[in-house]
């Protein structure tokens, strides 16, 4: 009985693969259908200096509505855009779309776009960022683009040229996810980031009293700090938490303590309310999760 309960799970492992294999890819068949025919919508979160405690810009967050699915999250399909070539074409739509959107704002408000590390390995991205900027009209200086410490993996020379290319286009750079990746010192070294965003796995559980993950915010905020660098806390939930990435140095929040990620013309509404942003959440549970 034990040998067939052995075969059995077997069974079902190869089965699941199996069923794995094929819902991805029929995605993929669904992002190309995506793409033709624009199932694409980008929500915004703001971002919020600790300073002033006003809005400094938003993230652009891509949402992809499925005819029939429904809405699916990025967690489950950018992986696969990445994987099959996708993202070029989707990020391009992203970046023109959030310059556009970026038009209609404050001059003293910014955009942050989330670019893969399949398009940073990409040579047209400074060219496809710069007409992105200037079909819109809108500053370089206030357009960010959040890059992950994945994009070091690949080849050295061509990761320098990259970023001496944005630079000259003018956008802002932002280093995404910090600490979760193959953070590495000497990154943040040579690449010319304007930012880092602490990844929310550092900010989840910062306010325990005996808090490793405080200390460690403590040491990346320092350290942003003394290279001319902000910090933005991610997924901040908690007043809680606020209070603690504040006290730690943090210059920035960005979380669902401020705004959940909302549509582009509740941003646009959002703001003509003026800057000023008011943290509005529980103490210290955290709100079910999305
Ligand atoms: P990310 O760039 O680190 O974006 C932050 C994620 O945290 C977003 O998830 C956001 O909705 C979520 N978040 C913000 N505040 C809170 C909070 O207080 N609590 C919790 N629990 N979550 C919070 P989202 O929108 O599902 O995006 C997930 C990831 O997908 C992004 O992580 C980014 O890596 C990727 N992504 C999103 N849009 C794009 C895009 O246009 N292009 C590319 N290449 N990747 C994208
Ligand atoms: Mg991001
Ligand atoms: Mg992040
Ligand atoms: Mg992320």
């Amino acid at each position: 009985a034990a040998k067939d309960g052995g075969r059995g799970r077997y069974h079902f492992y190869a089965e699941d693969l199996h069923a794995e294999a094929e819902e991805k890819a029929q995605l993929e068949q669904d992002l190309r259908d995506a793409v033709v025919h624009r199932q694409f919508e980008l929500y915004y979160q703001p971002f919020v200096s600790m300073q002033s405690e006003t809005i400094c810009g938003f993230e652009a967050l891509l949402r992809w509505f499925h005819p029939e699915k429904g809405w699916i999250p990025p967690s489950r399909f950018v992986a696969i855009a990445e994987e099959s070539g996708l993202i070029d074409e989707i990020g391009e739509w992203a970046l023109r779309t959030a310059c556009q959107d970026l038009a209609r704002w404050p001059e003293d408000v910014r955009v942050a776009v989330n670019v893969s590390a399949r398009q940073f390995a990409n040579p047209q991205l400074p060219s496809v960022v710069s007409s992105a900027i200037r079909r819109a009209g809108v500053d370089p200086g206030r357009v960010e683009l959040e890059i992950t410490e994945s994009v070091f993996l690949s080849d050295d020379e061509g990761t320098d040229a990259m970023f001496a290319a944005l630079k000259r286009v003018g956008v802002r750079l932002a280093l995404d996810d910090f600490g979760t990746g193959y953070s590495s010192l000497g990154y943040l070294k040579k690449a010319p980031f304007d930012k880092i965003k602490i990844d929310q796995s550092f900010v989840r559980g910062a306010t325990e009293a005996d808090s490793r993950n405080g200390a460690i915010i403590a040491s990346i905020t320092s350290l942003a700090h003394s290279l001319g660098m902000d910090t933005t806390a991610e997924g901040v939930e908690t007043l809680d938490e606020l209070d603690l990435v504040r006290m730690h140095g943090c210059s920035h929040v960005q979380g669902f303590i401020y705004e959940r990620p909302i549509r582009a013309e509740d941003a646009t509404q959002r703001l003509l309310t003026g800057l000023t942003a008011v943290a509005q959440g529980p103490r210290s549970t955290r709100a079910p999760r999305q």
